[in-house]
């Protein structure tokens, strides 16, 4: 089977349907493949979002959020906590997503703007024509399709292929992937009104723990630890001993693993005829691991980048130049200095962790962002932070 369009989206996740919503909106002709049969579906997040910024780009159905929480509780390893408001405490806290419903909404969402949806549809590779990206081979349902598209945008996730296949190096070194494991866990301990935090790293060496809360005493209780301080299965047993210090009478009903890009912005994210998107292009924010709303922020630009270069006729890795220079601009730019505070926390022992925490509980943070967070700590432990001293003034 064979069909011809403007551009081919792979991987129909959050960067994916927005990318395909966008472009579809500007008139192009779009498929966006999926290789799983149900899109959203097994999920490998803990679905938190931003409430401010997810509103700007979507009008989220009821049913796409599971729970909507106050704020952020973070634990130093001695269990003493900060509390943060909602509105500051960063891109994962506000909501928490119920993403099975909430990818399959924005995929359907593109199918209304008018992109084509095709799901258990593989990509495999590229087909070139003159050393020239020209479409996607994939298969569809165990039956071979050739899909004939003068652009590719690569949304397949932290296990991109697109990228490798178009040339473009998104290899990144174990210090920069969190290797991450999460169960959905039932107790009665968890707390409905909060996202909480847990630091420490016998809890999760140069990483944290979570309880992401989705109502009725449900949460995502998961936790990430840097590649190069992994070994296999160590999540795993970490979680382990976590859930048993935490939460020991939790029911664990769900389980996934999966890794989470952490580093800065990486040198090129196109190529001839490609670009790459989300996960697949590394736009994770590198110090909490958040990637729903950069993936669809990157996909809105990537969209309207699309019909712009197709109007042009150069769909060049020159003639997709603004891509490039938009998302750095302002996602790449908050990932840049993510990465510079994570190289730093990443390196703190628990009694550094602990004096940071403890020296945060007189003082009213309750509507600092980070930054105003940042500011003070700095003038609360200067010696500590003196590595930072850049990032504040
Ligand atoms: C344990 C864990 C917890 C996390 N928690 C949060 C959180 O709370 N908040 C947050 O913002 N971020 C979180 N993240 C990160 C977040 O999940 C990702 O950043 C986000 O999903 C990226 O969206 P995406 O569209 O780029 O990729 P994905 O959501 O991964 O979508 C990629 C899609 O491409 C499809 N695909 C792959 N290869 C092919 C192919 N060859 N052909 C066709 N389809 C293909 C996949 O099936 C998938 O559906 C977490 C990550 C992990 C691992």
């Amino acid at each position: 089977m064979s069909m011809k369009c403007d551009v081919v989206v792979v991987g129909a996740g959050p960067g994916g349907s927005m990318t395909a919503k966008t472009a579809a909106a500007a008139g192009l002709k779009v498929v966006m493949l999926e290789k799983r049969q149900e899109i959203g579906d097994p999920v490998r997040c803990a679905e938190g979002v931003g409430k401010r910024v997810f509103c700007q780009m979507v009008k989220p159905e009821p049913d796409w959020i599971a729970t909507e929480v106050k704020g952020a509780r973070i634990y130093a390893p001695d269990g003493s906590s900060i509390v943060m408001s909602e509105d500051k405490g960063g891109s994962e806290v506000g909501y928490v997503l119920e993403r099975k419903v909430f990818d399959r909404g924005l995929a359907m969402e593109a199918a209304r703007a008018g992109a084509k949806v095709l799901v258990k549809t593989r990509a495999l590779g590229l087909r070139m024509k003159d050393g020239v990206p020209c479409g996607v081979s994939a298969l569809r349902i165990g039956e071979p399709l050739q899909i004939e598209a003068p652009l590719i945008i690569g949304a397949d996730g932290v296990e991109s292929k697109v990228g490798r296949w178009a040339g473009i190096d998104t290899t990144l070194p174990l210090k920069d992937i969190e290797i991450c494991a999460q169960f959905l866990v039932s107790d009665p301990k968890i707390d409905d009104q909060y996202t909480e935090f847990f630091l420490g790293n016998t809890i999760a060496p140069a990483g944290y723990a979570w309880s992401f809360p989705k109502g009725e005493k449900l949460a995502n209780v998961g936790l990430g630890i840097l590649g190069s301080r992994s070994k296999p299965g160590e999540a795993t047993r970490l979680l382990c001993a976590f859930m048993k210090s935490h939460f020991p009478n939790g029911k664990v009903v769900e389980m996934v693993v999966g890794g989470d890009p952490c580093s800065g912005p990486i040198e090129s994210t196109t190529a001839d005829g490609v670009m790459l998107v989300g996960d697949a292009a590394r736009q994770t924010d590198p110090l909490t691991g958040g990637g729903i709303l950069n993936a669809m922020q990157a996909g809105i630009i990537a969209g309207e980048v699309a019909a712009k270069a197709l109007a042009a006729g150069d769909l060049s890795k020159a003639g997709l130049k603004e891509y490039e220079d938009r998302w750095r601009a302002d996602i790449g730019r908050h990932q840049a200095r993510s990465y510079e505070f994570k190289e730093f926390f990443v390196k703190l022992s628990d009694k550094d962790l602990n004096q940071l925490i403890g020296s945060l509980s007189k003082e009213d943070i309750s509507k600092m962002d980070l930054r105003g967070m940042l500011r003070v700590l700095f003038k609360l432990n200067p010696k500590l932070l003196w590595e930072l001293r850049h990032l504040v003034v």
